[in-house]
C-alpha cells in the first residue's frame, strides 16, 4: 500500500496527475527527467511512498532509492557517454531543498561541463575533532 501526500507535486507525478519523462519504475521507486537540468539526462529518483526527506524516509525506501540510482547511474554513463555522474540528496531548506518530498538526482557530468564543486572552509584541527564526537555521539549502535 502507497502513502501519498495529495499536495505533493511527486505524488502527484508518481500518480500521473502530472505528466513527467518517466526513465525508470518499479513496486518502490520512480524516476523521470528534471524539467531544470544541469546537464542533459539529469534525473530523480524518488520513493512512491511520500517521505519528505532523509529523516523521515524508511530504510527500506532508502535501500530501493540508492539501488535504483545506482542502476540509473550506470544508465546515464553508457547512454550518454557521460564522464562522471553525481547522486545528490538535498535535505531540507537549508540544503537547498525545494520539493519536500525525498529524491535523489542523479546527475550526468562531462570533463568541460563548467561545473565546479563548493570549496571547504578553514577550521582548526580540534574543531573538526569535537565535531566528529558530537556526530558519533548520536550514531546509535
Ligand atoms: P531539490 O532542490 O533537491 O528539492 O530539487 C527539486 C528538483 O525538482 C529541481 O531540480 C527541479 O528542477 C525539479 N522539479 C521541480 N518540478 C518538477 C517537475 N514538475 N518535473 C520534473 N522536475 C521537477
Ligand atoms: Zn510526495
Amino acid at each position: 500500500m502507497i502513502s501519498s501526500d495529495p499536495s505533493c507535486l511527486f505524488c502527484k507525478i508518481i500518480a500521473q496527475e502530472v505528466p513527467s519523462t518517466k526513465i525508470y519504475e518499479n513496486e518502490s521507486v520512480y524516476a523521470f527527467l528534471d524539467i531544470n537540468p544541469i546537464n542533459l539526462g539529469h534525473t530523480l529518483v524518488v520513493p512512491k511512498n511520500h517521505s519528505e526527506n532523509i529523516h523521515d524516509i524508511s530504510e527500506e525506501d532508502a535501500t530501493a532509492l540508492m539501488q535504483a540510482g545506482k542502476k540509473i547511474a550506470s544508465a546515464l554513463k553508457k547512454g550518454l557517454h557521460a564522464d562522471g555522474v553525481n547522486l545528490i540528496m538535498n535535505n531540507e531548506k537549508a540544503s537547498g531543498q525545494i520539493v519536500f518530498h525525498a529524491h535523489l538526482h542523479i546527475i550526468p557530468r562531462l570533463e568541460a561541463d563548467g561545473f565546479h564543486h563548493w570549496r571547504g572552509k578553514e577550521f582548526s584541527k580540534e574543531e573538526i575533532e569535537k565535531a566528529g564526537e558530537k556526530i558519533k555521539n548520536e550514531i546509535p549502535l
